[in-house]
């Protein structure tokens, strides 16, 4: 027999079979007539159970979907700080050809005054092997000159194709921005309509409240919380319609008999068959 629990000290445990006016006075004479809910059998609790799952299973869902959608922006919000880190990680590469190829500049301007004065010794110049060694000098120099020079319209490549990405980067980070920001205002409109829909479905659900017996909502409202948001399910072909174990004929033919509120012995969701309410 299911029990109440954490119930409050005026609302006592009853046992769920005994859920008559009869019974209940009897056993607990404190209760008021007014304070009686108002006696339904099972099958027509069973059918307010539904009922109040059409609803619940509604709720539940808007309430994962916005638990849920944070986690997409967050991931754009990552994509959007992504891209401005590989941006500024660019420009910080083109900052350091730029230092190389300014420093490999004077390193050539240093070479060229080499050379004008190795030209400018030449004329003082008065045995042939001075002369020969001179010329020699101001070989390696012009060689060293090509070189510097070669390293120079290196960077003067590498600058650009840098240059070409960072423009690229840049237009993705209007772009992956532009994205966030649709996204944002997007997830704020959806926010606030899923909450007031949560609003709406919740007065809807309280009507049905008072109808059900304590104990039965009890034991209801545990297995939403429990069991991904449901709580009673159809059983289909004579599986449990929401862990699909095969149920005994013996379960079925009880859940027909109306006479208790029958659970899936896997799942412990409540079960009903759809053309027997
Ligand atoms: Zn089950």
């Amino acid at each position: 027999m299911a029990k109440v629990e954490g119930s409050s000290p005026s609302a006592p445990t009853i046992p769920i079979d005994c859920w008559c006016k009869a019974e209940r006075i009897n056993i607990y004479p404190q209760f008021r007539e007014e304070e009686i809910v108002p006696q339904l059998s099972i099958k027509d609790q069973v059918k307010k159970l539904v009922e109040l799952q059409k609803i619940d299973g509604a709720i539940y869902e808007l309430k994962k979907s916005l638990e849920e959608k944070p986690r997409v922006l967050e991931g754009l919000q990552r994509q959007f700080e992504e891209k401005k880190a590989r941006l500024k990680e660019l420009e910080g590469r083109l900052k350091g050809i730029q230092l190389k190829r300014k420093e490999a500049e004077v390193e050539l301007a240093g070479k060229e005054g080499d050379i004008k004065k190795s030209n400018a010794d030449l004329s003082k110049i008065k045995t042939n092997k001075e002369y020969t060694a001179k010329i020699h000098e101001i070989e390696s120099l012009k060689a060293d000159q090509s070189i510097v020079e070669e390293k120079i319209l290196v960077f003067f490549e590498d600058a650009d194709k840098v240059n070409a990405e960072i423009a690229k980067e840049k237009q993705f980070v209007v772009e992956e921005e532009k994205k966030f920001q649709a996204a944002q205002k997007q997830f704020d409109e959806e926010m606030q309509i899923a909450q007031d829909r949560i609003k709406v479905l919740e007065a809807q659900r309280k009507q049905y409240l008072p109808d059900i017996d304590p104990n039965v909502l009890n034991r209801y409202t545990k297995l939403l919380a429990h069991k991904e948001g449901l709580a009673i399910v159809p059983v289909q072909g004579s599986a449990c319609g929401g862990c699909f174990m095969n149920l005994t004929t013996q379960i079925i033919n009880h859940i027909k008999m109306h006479e208790s509120l029958e659970e899936c012995e896997k799942c412990s969701r409540i079960l009903y068959i759809k053309d027997q309410l």
